[in-house]
Protein backbone atom coordinates (compact mmCIF):
# COMPACT_ATOMS: atom_id res chain seq x y z
CA UNK A 1 0.00 0.00 0.00
CA UNK A 2 0.99 3.53 -0.52
CA UNK A 3 -0.16 6.79 -0.71
CA UNK A 4 2.76 8.79 -1.50
CA UNK A 5 5.57 8.88 -4.13
CA UNK A 6 8.80 10.30 -3.53
CA UNK A 7 11.61 11.56 -5.73
CA UNK A 8 14.36 10.02 -4.40
CA UNK A 9 15.93 10.38 -0.88
CA UNK A 10 17.82 12.90 0.41
CA UNK A 11 21.20 13.14 1.24
CA UNK A 12 21.22 11.21 4.44
CA UNK A 13 17.64 11.58 5.64
CA UNK A 14 16.98 8.85 7.98
CA UNK A 15 20.15 10.17 10.49
CA UNK A 16 18.46 13.50 11.01
CA UNK A 17 15.25 12.27 11.05
CA UNK A 18 16.19 10.07 13.68
CA UNK A 19 17.81 12.75 15.54
CA UNK A 20 14.56 14.81 15.09
CA UNK A 21 12.10 12.35 16.23
CA UNK A 22 14.22 11.80 19.37
CA UNK A 23 15.56 14.97 20.20
CA UNK A 24 12.00 16.88 19.46
CA UNK A 25 9.59 14.47 19.10
CA UNK A 26 6.56 15.74 21.40
CA UNK A 27 8.49 18.83 21.71
CA UNK A 28 6.53 20.71 19.39
CA UNK A 29 3.23 19.98 21.54
CA UNK A 30 5.48 20.89 24.64
CA UNK A 31 6.46 24.01 23.82
CA UNK A 32 5.79 25.25 20.57
CA UNK A 33 8.88 24.72 18.90
CA UNK A 34 11.63 22.59 18.31
CA UNK A 35 14.05 25.41 18.25
CA UNK A 36 13.30 25.24 22.16
CA UNK A 37 14.47 21.36 22.24
CA UNK A 38 17.85 23.00 20.07
CA UNK A 39 19.49 25.61 21.85
CA UNK A 40 22.59 24.72 22.84
CA UNK A 41 22.25 26.43 26.09
CA UNK A 42 20.10 23.48 27.35
CA UNK A 43 21.56 20.76 29.45
CA UNK A 44 22.13 17.11 28.37
CA UNK A 45 18.94 15.14 28.03
CA UNK A 46 18.02 14.10 31.51
CA UNK A 47 17.21 10.57 31.79
CA UNK A 48 13.75 9.80 33.15
CA UNK A 49 15.38 7.65 35.30
CA UNK A 50 16.29 10.29 37.74
CA UNK A 51 12.27 10.29 38.30
CA UNK A 52 11.17 8.31 41.15
CA UNK A 53 8.85 5.51 39.53
CA UNK A 54 5.56 6.73 41.70
CA UNK A 55 6.55 10.17 41.38
CA UNK A 56 6.31 9.31 37.48
CA UNK A 57 3.52 7.58 37.80
CA UNK A 58 1.69 10.86 39.75
CA UNK A 59 2.56 12.95 37.31
CA UNK A 60 1.62 11.16 34.18
CA UNK A 61 -1.35 10.31 36.03
CA UNK A 62 -2.13 14.03 36.81
CA UNK A 63 -1.28 15.05 33.75
CA UNK A 64 -3.47 12.50 31.40
CA UNK A 65 -6.56 14.13 34.36
CA UNK A 66 -6.10 17.81 33.95
CA UNK A 67 -5.12 17.72 30.29
CA UNK A 68 -1.48 18.68 30.94
CA UNK A 69 1.96 17.15 29.29
CA UNK A 70 3.66 15.27 32.76
CA UNK A 71 6.75 15.98 31.68
CA UNK A 72 5.79 19.63 32.63
CA UNK A 73 4.74 18.61 36.10
CA UNK A 74 7.67 16.53 36.50
CA UNK A 75 9.60 20.00 35.75
CA UNK A 76 7.64 21.33 38.34
CA UNK A 77 8.70 18.66 40.78
CA UNK A 78 12.05 18.85 39.75
CA UNK A 79 12.76 22.30 40.28
CA UNK A 80 10.93 22.60 43.30
CA UNK A 81 12.50 19.38 45.42
CA UNK A 82 14.24 17.31 43.08
CA UNK A 83 10.66 14.85 42.97
CA UNK A 84 10.80 15.09 47.07
CA UNK A 85 14.58 14.84 47.88
CA UNK A 86 15.14 17.96 48.97
CA UNK A 87 12.00 18.35 50.94
CA UNK A 88 12.10 14.60 52.81
CA UNK A 89 11.04 15.68 56.08
CA UNK A 90 8.39 18.29 54.55
CA UNK A 91 9.80 21.12 56.91
CA UNK A 92 8.38 24.46 55.59
CA UNK A 93 10.62 26.80 54.19
CA UNK A 94 11.86 30.43 54.79
CA UNK A 95 8.38 31.56 53.07
CA UNK A 96 5.97 28.72 55.16
CA UNK A 97 6.14 26.08 51.15
CA UNK A 98 6.01 22.68 52.30
CA UNK A 99 5.70 19.27 50.68
CA UNK A 100 6.99 17.57 47.07
CA UNK A 101 5.58 20.61 45.41
CA UNK A 102 6.37 23.45 47.72
CA UNK A 103 3.23 24.77 48.20
CA UNK A 104 1.83 27.62 50.86
CA UNK A 105 -0.46 25.66 53.00
CA UNK A 106 -3.48 28.33 51.93
CA UNK A 107 -2.59 27.49 48.02
CA UNK A 108 -2.51 23.99 48.88
CA UNK A 109 -5.92 24.08 50.64
CA UNK A 110 -6.97 26.15 47.27
CA UNK A 111 -5.69 23.58 44.80
CA UNK A 112 -6.40 20.76 46.64
CA UNK A 113 -10.26 21.54 46.16
CA UNK A 114 -9.92 22.38 43.00
CA UNK A 115 -8.84 18.64 42.52
CA UNK A 116 -11.67 17.58 44.55
CA UNK A 117 -9.18 15.83 47.01
CA UNK A 118 -10.84 15.03 50.49
CA UNK A 119 -8.47 15.16 53.74
CA UNK A 120 -5.49 16.59 51.31
CA UNK A 121 -1.92 16.27 52.88
CA UNK A 122 0.16 18.52 51.79
CA UNK A 123 3.39 16.17 52.15
CA UNK A 124 2.20 13.45 50.41
CA UNK A 125 2.99 13.54 46.52
CA UNK A 126 -0.08 11.51 45.73
CA UNK A 127 -2.00 14.53 46.82
CA UNK A 128 0.40 17.71 46.01
CA UNK A 129 1.00 16.21 42.52
CA UNK A 130 -2.35 16.44 41.17
CA UNK A 131 -3.16 19.53 43.14
CA UNK A 132 -0.45 21.49 41.82
CA UNK A 133 -1.99 20.31 38.02
CA UNK A 134 -5.28 21.44 39.24
CA UNK A 135 -3.87 24.88 40.26
CA UNK A 136 -1.75 25.05 36.75
CA UNK A 137 -4.94 23.87 34.73
CA UNK A 138 -6.86 26.78 36.65
CA UNK A 139 -4.08 29.43 36.04
CA UNK A 140 -4.43 28.75 31.86
CA UNK A 141 -2.15 26.06 31.08
CA UNK A 142 -1.53 24.31 28.77
CA UNK A 143 -2.92 26.77 26.57
CA UNK A 144 -0.88 29.64 28.48
CA UNK A 145 2.31 27.62 30.67
CA UNK A 146 4.46 30.61 31.20
CA UNK A 147 1.53 32.87 32.96
CA UNK A 148 0.70 29.58 34.73
CA UNK A 149 4.15 28.70 36.09
CA UNK A 150 4.71 32.63 36.74
CA UNK A 151 1.77 32.46 38.89
CA UNK A 152 3.03 29.28 40.61
CA UNK A 153 6.49 30.99 41.53
CA UNK A 154 6.81 34.48 40.71
CA UNK A 155 10.30 34.32 40.27
CA UNK A 156 11.05 35.65 36.46
CA UNK A 157 13.43 32.37 35.41
CA UNK A 158 10.71 30.00 36.84
CA UNK A 159 8.78 28.99 33.65
CA UNK A 160 12.01 28.91 31.66
CA UNK A 161 13.70 26.76 34.44
CA UNK A 162 11.29 24.57 35.02
CA UNK A 163 10.78 24.09 30.89
CA UNK A 164 14.05 23.17 30.29
CA UNK A 165 13.65 20.24 32.50
CA UNK A 166 10.35 19.48 30.67
CA UNK A 167 12.32 19.29 27.64
CA UNK A 168 14.88 17.04 28.81
CA UNK A 169 12.43 14.66 29.57
CA UNK A 170 10.46 14.86 26.35
CA UNK A 171 14.04 14.41 24.70
CA UNK A 172 14.58 11.06 26.91
CA UNK A 173 11.46 9.40 25.22
CA UNK A 174 12.24 6.99 23.24
CA UNK A 175 10.26 6.03 19.62
CA UNK A 176 8.10 3.34 20.89
CA UNK A 177 6.66 0.44 18.02
CA UNK A 178 3.23 0.85 16.56
CA UNK A 179 2.41 -2.32 17.84
CA UNK A 180 3.91 -5.94 18.50
CA UNK A 181 3.93 -8.23 15.39
CA UNK A 182 5.81 -9.96 12.96
CA UNK A 183 7.14 -8.20 10.40
CA UNK A 184 5.91 -9.59 6.60
CA UNK A 185 7.71 -7.14 3.86
CA UNK A 186 10.22 -5.50 4.76
CA UNK A 187 11.26 -1.82 3.22
CA UNK A 188 12.30 -1.28 -0.15
CA UNK A 189 12.46 -2.60 -3.84
CA UNK A 190 10.03 -5.90 -3.84
CA UNK A 191 8.71 -8.31 -6.08
CA UNK A 192 5.30 -8.06 -4.85
CA UNK A 193 3.28 -6.58 -7.73
CA UNK A 194 0.52 -5.05 -5.97
CA UNK A 195 3.50 -2.19 -4.86
CA UNK A 196 3.79 0.65 -6.99
CA UNK A 197 7.13 1.88 -8.79
CA UNK A 198 8.98 4.41 -6.96
CA UNK A 199 12.45 6.65 -7.69
CA UNK A 200 14.51 5.84 -4.83
CA UNK A 201 17.98 7.41 -4.33
CA UNK A 202 18.00 8.19 -7.95
CA UNK A 203 17.07 4.46 -8.46
CA UNK A 204 14.16 3.59 -10.62
CA UNK A 205 12.33 0.35 -8.92
CA UNK A 206 9.19 -0.81 -10.66
CA UNK A 207 7.96 -2.02 -7.23
CA UNK A 208 8.64 -0.64 -4.09
CA UNK A 209 7.52 -1.10 -0.59
CA UNK A 210 7.10 2.18 1.13
CA UNK A 211 7.49 0.91 4.67
CA UNK A 212 6.73 -2.22 6.72
CA UNK A 213 3.97 -4.55 7.26
CA UNK A 214 3.29 -5.86 10.89
CA UNK A 215 1.12 -9.15 11.00
CA UNK A 216 -1.43 -9.17 14.24
CA UNK A 217 -4.63 -9.86 14.66
CA UNK A 218 -7.30 -7.90 14.13
CA UNK A 219 -8.26 -5.52 16.53
CA UNK A 220 -4.98 -4.57 17.36
CA UNK A 221 -4.20 -1.30 18.95
CA UNK A 222 -1.90 0.19 17.25
CA UNK A 223 0.01 3.06 18.23
CA UNK A 224 1.83 6.24 17.89
CA UNK A 225 5.66 6.12 17.30
CA UNK A 226 6.13 9.51 19.16
CA UNK A 227 4.16 12.48 20.09
CA UNK A 228 2.63 15.16 17.27
CA UNK A 229 -0.58 16.35 15.39
CA UNK A 230 -2.94 14.18 13.43
CA UNK A 231 -2.70 15.52 10.09
CA UNK A 232 -4.30 12.90 8.29
CA UNK A 233 -7.22 10.51 9.40
CA UNK A 234 -9.69 8.40 6.97
CA UNK A 235 -9.86 6.37 4.09
CA UNK A 236 -7.17 7.00 1.09
CA UNK A 237 -7.68 6.18 -2.75
CA UNK A 238 -7.32 2.57 -2.64
CA UNK A 239 -10.36 2.58 0.61
CA UNK A 240 -7.63 2.09 3.49
CA UNK A 241 -8.06 3.49 6.53
CA UNK A 242 -5.03 5.37 7.26
CA UNK A 243 -3.99 8.18 10.07
CA UNK A 244 -0.95 10.10 9.67
CA UNK A 245 1.08 11.93 12.24
CA UNK A 246 2.97 14.85 11.82
CA UNK A 247 5.84 14.85 14.45
CA UNK A 248 7.94 17.73 13.06
CA UNK A 249 7.30 20.21 10.00
CA UNK A 250 7.71 17.33 7.05
CA UNK A 251 8.32 14.26 9.18
CA UNK A 252 5.30 12.37 9.15
CA UNK A 253 4.64 8.79 10.32
CA UNK A 254 1.99 6.44 8.40
CA UNK A 255 -0.47 4.06 9.58
CA UNK A 256 -2.63 2.03 7.24
CA UNK A 257 -5.08 -0.53 6.67
CA UNK A 258 -6.83 0.43 9.95
CA UNK A 259 -10.57 -0.67 11.08
CA UNK A 260 -12.89 1.75 10.37
CA UNK A 261 -13.26 4.50 12.09
CA UNK A 262 -9.54 5.35 13.20
CA UNK A 263 -9.07 6.57 17.01
CA UNK A 264 -8.55 10.10 16.23
CA UNK A 265 -9.44 13.00 13.90
CA UNK A 266 -7.46 15.53 11.98
CA UNK A 267 -5.71 18.47 14.53
CA UNK A 268 -6.19 15.91 17.42
CA UNK A 269 -2.72 15.98 19.51
CA UNK A 270 -1.28 12.96 20.23
CA UNK A 271 1.29 11.69 22.84
CA UNK A 272 3.57 8.20 22.32
CA UNK A 273 1.84 5.35 22.05
CA UNK A 274 -1.48 7.29 22.02
CA UNK A 275 -4.10 4.59 20.13
CA UNK A 276 -4.71 5.45 16.61
CA UNK A 277 -6.70 3.11 15.70
CA UNK A 278 -7.35 -1.15 15.62
CA UNK A 279 -5.21 -3.25 12.77
CA UNK A 280 -7.98 -4.15 10.36
CA UNK A 281 -7.89 -5.24 6.84
CA UNK A 282 -8.93 -2.19 5.48
CA UNK A 283 -7.47 -1.47 1.77
CA UNK A 284 -5.50 -3.97 -0.37
CA UNK A 285 -4.33 -6.09 1.76
CA UNK A 286 -4.49 -10.16 1.96
CA UNK A 287 -5.01 -10.17 5.50
CA UNK A 288 -5.22 -8.51 9.07
CA UNK A 289 -1.49 -6.31 9.48
CA UNK A 290 -0.06 -3.11 9.97
CA UNK A 291 1.05 -1.02 7.07
CA UNK A 292 3.83 1.29 8.82
CA UNK A 293 5.75 4.47 6.58
CA UNK A 294 7.69 7.31 8.02
CA UNK A 295 8.19 9.79 5.72
CA UNK A 296 10.70 12.90 5.34
CA UNK A 297 9.37 16.02 2.78
CA UNK A 298 7.38 13.13 1.16
CA UNK A 299 10.31 10.85 0.72
CA UNK A 300 9.90 6.86 2.35
CA UNK A 301 12.38 6.25 4.92
CA UNK A 302 13.26 3.01 6.28
CA UNK A 303 11.33 2.48 9.61
CA UNK A 304 13.97 0.16 10.79
CA UNK A 305 16.49 3.00 10.89
CA UNK A 306 13.75 4.89 13.40
CA UNK A 307 11.97 2.19 15.29
CA UNK A 308 14.09 1.10 18.47
CA UNK A 309 15.45 -2.39 18.25
CA UNK A 310 13.29 -4.96 19.18
CA UNK A 311 14.11 -6.37 22.70
ZN1 LIG B 1 2.67 -2.38 3.27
Amino acid sequence: MSRRLGCGCLVGCAGPLIAFIILCGAVGILAGSCAVAAEPALPPPAAISGIPPAYLVLYEQAGQRFGLQWQVLAGVGQVETQHGRLDADCAPNFAGARGPMQFLPSTFARAATLAGIANPDICNPADAIPAAAALLAADGAPTNWHAALLHYNPNPAYPDEVMTWANSYVMAVQVVWPLDGTITQGFGPTSVTLEPPLVYEGKSYPHFHTGIDIAAPLGTPVRAIAGGQVVFAGRDTSGAVVVEIEHLPNVVSLYGHLQDPPAVKVGDAVVTGEVLGDVGVTGVTTGPHLHFAIYEAGVPVDPLTVLPPKG
